[in-house]
């Protein structure tokens, strides 16, 4: 039976991993570090499962994923504990993987879409990593347990993405969620935030997901993420037009279609069983309210300060919230900025808002100056109070912004202050040259005995005549360059 009328509605629910950020291991002392390259480092008989051994849990592991939970408006469960999921690899020396199955840490959150468009979260819970399969090129599988025993979030999302593109801005936003929170790094490429899609096709007309669910894997980019549901959706919709079933299974993302990976197991087939060797976990009200009080700044948040504080455009804003280091690095300038328009006097301007113009030179000029390079962790040579002075200078109008790129290209590279780079360089806006041109004219009319003792070869004289310079300018140019342009005048 080919169905060519009906209207068929994809529904796609997310299952998210993500490591988080702690010194030491979810249940044992070892370092938690995903930077450490030799392998099986990090380990000891705990995390290795050794007969006997004890876990015991990483509190700052538990009040990362209650912190996360409050973000994400969830409940707190008043009372948790861990379970053991039974399964057999390779890469699982216990043989089970210590996780939360009916008492999970956090329930019934949600996450609002820009569009307003609210993605239910089922749940939020605490596990642990597993090791990792090394394949060589001789084929053979070499396994690395420092990733075993890692702590990791896992959050499950409601059924209530429609497409791709929604998906993308869910995890986006979830990342930033977490890097302002300090809690993980989130770091797709690194592993460190894995996406798990489930997709299902159904129609229309009925009122709860109803098409088998195909869930997708091997998802390493938001791009990933995004390209592999449009593609699911699409083979799904042929199908089912085709007349023929949606296989429940996995499927892995190749990057350019989905492939078939294996057929999903069924939930009982874990046996999950509580961990007889933790204790439950009781939340009480004081300590959800400490952590709920010490709270960090949310991207949200940071977008509508940024709006209202600096009068930035909510493009402007919404880069340098997605760029934290770069959005630091503008506060502090701005801060020195205004500084530097006080010293300057300078409070009435016109159609220009200085905070603006240095958001701009952030985003327009710096960004293209680091061609691409991520401003994560990276130190600015460019001082913040230096910075400040340049866009002052720009209000000023005292460098032309033609002038003002050369002269930030110089900063960046190296450092240097933008005033002594200005007076070296004699980068001056051009009506400020004719002045200078104007004033050593006038010099000259008015010395006439000191450029005939310098014509005569007393080359000393010219250093009276630069001397007027300097007074007259105020000293706003540099001495060098003031000499240059004098010598060239005597020469006419
Ligand atoms: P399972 O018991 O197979 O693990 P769950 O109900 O726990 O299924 O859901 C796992 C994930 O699948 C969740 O992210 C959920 O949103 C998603 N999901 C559930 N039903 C559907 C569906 N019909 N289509 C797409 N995704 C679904
Ligand atoms: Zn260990
Ligand atoms: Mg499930």
């Amino acid at each position: 039976r080919i169905i060519m009328s009906m209207s068929l509605k994809p529904v796609i629910g997310l299952e998210i991993h993500v490591q988080l950020k702690t010194k030491s291991k979810m249940f044992c002392q070892c370092p938690n570090d995903s930077s450490e390259r030799t392998p099986n480092t990090n380990i000891c008989p705990i995390c290795l499962g050794h007969p006997g051994t004890l876990p015991v849990i990483n509190q700052g592991a538990l009040k990362r994923i209650v912190k996360i939970g409050l973000v994400l408006n969830c409940k707190i469960l008043p009372l948790t504990k861990f379970d053991r999921k039974n399964y057999f690899y390779p890469d699982l020396p216990k043989g089970y993987q210590i996780s939360q199955y009916d008492l999970p840490l956090c329930e019934n959150g949600y996450l609002n879409l820009k569009s307003g468009r609210r993605i239910n979260i089922q749940r939020i819970h605490l596990e642990e990593d597993a090791g990792r399969l090394v394949h060589d090129q001789q084929n053979n599988s070499l396994v690395d347990f420092n990733r075993a025993g890692v702590p990791l979030m896992e959050l499950v999302t409601d059924p209530d993405f429609q497409d791709g593109e929604e998906v993308r801005q869910f995890a986006r936003e979830l990342q930033l969620i977490l890097r302002y929170l300090g809690v993980s790094d989130a770091d797709m490429e690194k592993g460190e935030m894995r996406i798990e899609a489930n997709i299902s096709v159904q129609s229309a007309e009925a009122e709860f997901a109803s098409g088998t669910k195909v869930e997708i894997k091997n998802l390493n980019s938001f791009k990933a993420a995004k390209e592999a549901i449009e593609y699911e959706i699409k083979r799904q919709t042929q199908r089912i037009k085709d007349g023929e079933q949606v296989i429940q299974e996995t499927r892995g993302w190749d990057g350019g279609k989905t492939i078939p990976q294996r057929i999903k197991e069924e939930s009982a087939d874990y046996r999950y069983l509580p961990e007889p060797d933790l204790p439950s976990v009781k939340w009480e009200e004081s300590s959800i309210n400490q952590i709920k009080d010490q709270l960090e700044e949310l991207p949200l948040q940071k977008r509508q300060r940024f709006v209202s504080q600096y009068n930035l455009s909510t493009e402007q804003s919404e880069i340098l919230v997605r760029e934290i280091t770069l959005g630091n690095y503008f506060e502090k300038i701005s801060s020195e900025l205004g500084n530097w328009l006080k010293i300057k006097k300078i409070d009435k301007l016109q159609n220009v808002s200085p905070n603006e113009l240095l958001a701009n030179y952030l985003i327009s000029n710096l960004l293209g100056l680091l061609r691409g390079r991520s401003t994560k962790d990276k130190d600015f040579l460019i001082t913040p109070e230096n910075f400040g002075e340049f866009i002052a200078l720009i209000v000023e109008k005292e460098i032309s912004s033609m002038v003002a790129k050369n002269i930030l290209k110089e900063m960046f590279e190296t450092g240097r202050d933008p005033s002594s780079i200005i007076k070296e360089k004699g980068l001056l806006q051009d009506y400020e040259k004719e002045q200078i041109e104007k004033e050593i004219k006038e010099i000259i009319k008015e010395n006439k005995q000191a450029v005939k003792d310098y014509q005569k070869g007393k080359k000393s004289a010219i250093q009276f005549l630069l001397g007027q310079l300097m007074q007259r300018t105020r000293g706003r140019i540099d001495p060098r360059a003031g000499e240059k342009i004098i010598e060239q005048f005597l020469k006419k």
